[in-house]
């Protein structure tokens, strides 16, 4: 059979509409995520990261750069997968960071992620926990982990399925990921979104964030093979969590607005005059129209 010209286009046509596929999430985190419009998902351009999740999920990344950026900032969404708010918090800064306030010095290279735990956010109803059912945070190599991470599973939540720390540290496709990224990226500074609980957390060195929007500062504890905990506590990486206070549904846009200003407005003040970089540098004060 000759191979005619129509056969060709649709040979074409399928291979355009099946690579675009390929080269987004945004039709799937549009339909899960809260406050999430498609073009709000495309206009972040995530690009994949190259790992995949459990169940071959593509894990997503979007960088932020600067040309003079000298400080590096990971934000990291859907740890949980039933947190969906956090990952359209994610997606909805990943925006404000490509358009800075103008009278913001633009000195840091943002990496996001808006979605670590793919297989939890698409699966029907969502899931805490990833496809193997670990607890992705409570899955990095903080000391001693064989022993506390098991003893803190098994007596403080009583065996809890919504938080099995797995089988060893970083036994999982997602927390191995991460931690690749803090080992390549080397982040001066980590923000993970959650939720519901509507505080402010805070690990590690520096002096933290009082508070962020409505959300204020409230150190609620420490967990064997948190990402809190191993970041900031045994890496000596400032790590901010933040509880969004609804799982299902996200802050107001201004509120989310305003928490991304505190948070740049901290990160300027505080982080950047830790590190040395162009200490005494103004607070953002407002923003660029979109
Ligand atoms: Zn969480």
């Amino acid at each position: 059979m000759p191979f005619t010209r129509s056969a060709f286009w649709s040979i074409a046509i399928y291979l355009v509409a099946t690579h675009a596929h390929a080269n987004s999430p945004c039709a799937e985190y549009a339909a899960k995520l809260p406050n999430v419009k498609r073009d709000l998902c495309e206009a972040a351009q995530l690009q994949p990261a190259g790992p995949r999740s459990v169940n071959g999920q593509a894990l997503w990344v979007r960088d932020v750069k600067p040309d003079n950026a000298t400080l590096r900032v990971l934000v990291v969404g859907a740890i949980h997968g039933d947190e969906l708010s956090s990952g359209a918090v994610a997606l909805h800064w990943i925006q404000m960071a490509a358009q800075p306030p103008v009278d913001a010095p633009q000195v840091i290279h943002w990496r996001f992620v808006p979605v670590l735990n793919p297989d939890g956010v698409l699966s029907k109803p969502p899931r805490r926990v990833n496809a193997h059912g670990v607890d992705l945070n409570r899955n990095f190599p903080t000391p001693n982990w064989e022993r506390d991470a098991k003893v803190y599973w098994e007596k403080r939540t009583g065996k809890d399925p919504r938080r099995w720390p797995g089988p060893k540290p970083l036994s999982e496709p997602e927390s191995r990921f991460l931690h690749e990224q803090m080992q390549s990226f080397k982040p001066q500074l980590i923000v993970s979104i959650h939720a519901p609980y509507g505080v402010l957390d805070f690990d590690g060195p520096s002096v933290p964030p009082s508070r962020l929007g409505r959300l204020y500062l409230d150190q609620v504890g420490i967990f064997p093979g948190s990402l809190g905990n191993y970041g900031g506590i045994h890496k000596g990486v400032p790590v901010v969590t933040i509880e969004l206070p609804n799982s299902t549904r996200t802050p107001l846009d201004a509120e989310m607005r305003q928490m991304w200003l505190d948070l740049l407005r901290w990160v300027h003040e505080k982080v950047a005059v830790q590190n040395g970089v162009a200490p005494g540098m103004p607070a953002p004060t407002s923003h660029r129209a979109p």
